[in-house]
């Protein structure tokens, strides 16, 4: 059976994770939470104290950091230098971070490399913001996920919540909409669809049906439809 690429990107808190770990399952394929990775170098740039304009010291770490992503029933676990990571990469202070850190191309070069060389063995589901357009721009099924900002907040106050952390409405929207911006003007690798990517607008889905969705393209190909 042939094993493809799929490619899932799109603005944040869309539902790229919950659905490309579903596919993922489906398809016994595996799932790579790229924005994992970027969060991953984030947080050690904040351990590590190092200015966030510091370009120089931050390519160096990012370059001496192991990031490991291990299936998991919720999602990619995530371990830095053999840390689970997988908590502390969810935090307020990495999300509100984690944008400036990845606008620099020598962080997205190391990082970039790493994800190619994982999908290189295709049977592989990755998401993030740029994997269609720039990481696996052959790719053989991109998606690119958008929902109203309302209901994005909404499904991240919901997840917050089971975290045990209450976030106002209002200022997750505020967030989630900065995040964007921030990651659509970049120069390096901006969020972009691709234009062979199909748009999913998951507003009004369920999970069951956008999984439901993407699966049913994958099979087309898998199956030379
Ligand atoms: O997907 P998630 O919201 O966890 O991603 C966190 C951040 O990582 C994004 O806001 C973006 O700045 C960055 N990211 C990226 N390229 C990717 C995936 C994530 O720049 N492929």
């Amino acid at each position: 059976m042939r094993k493809i690429v799929i490619a899932i990107d799109g603005p944040a808190a869309s539902g790229k994770s919950t659905t490309a770990r579903l596919v993922a399952q489906q398809l016994d394929y595996l799932h790579i939470d790229t924005g994992a990775m970027y969060r991953a170098i984030t947080l050690r740039v904040l351990q590590e104290n190092i200015p966030l304009g510091d370009v120089e010291r931050i390519k160096a770490l990012a370059e001496a950091t192991t990031i490991r992503l291990e299936r998991s029933d919720q999602g990619n676990k995530v371990f830095v230098d053999g840390r689970d990571v997988t908590e502390a990469i969810r935090s307020a202070k990495v999300t509100v971070n984690v944008s400036t850190v990845s606008s620099y191309q020598s962080v997205r070069a190391v990082l970039v490399r790493e994800q190619r060389r994982i999908a290189a063995q295709g049977g592989v589901v990755l998401e993030g913001r740029d994997i269609g357009t720039v990481v696996l721009p052959n790719a053989d099924l991109k998606i690119y996920m958008v929902a109203d900002v309302a209901k994005r907040a909404e499904r991240r106050k919901k997840e917050l919540a089971l975290m045990g952390t209450e976030v106002d409405h209002q200022k997750l929207e505020e967030e989630i909409l900065e995040r964007d911006r921030q990651d659509s003007t970049r120069e390096s690798s901006p969020l972009r669809k691709a234009p062979d990517a199909r748009e999913l607008d998951t507003s009004d889905l369920t999970i069951d049906k956008q999984v439901e969705f993407v699966v049913q393209q994958a099979r087309k190909i898998i199956e030379g439809n």
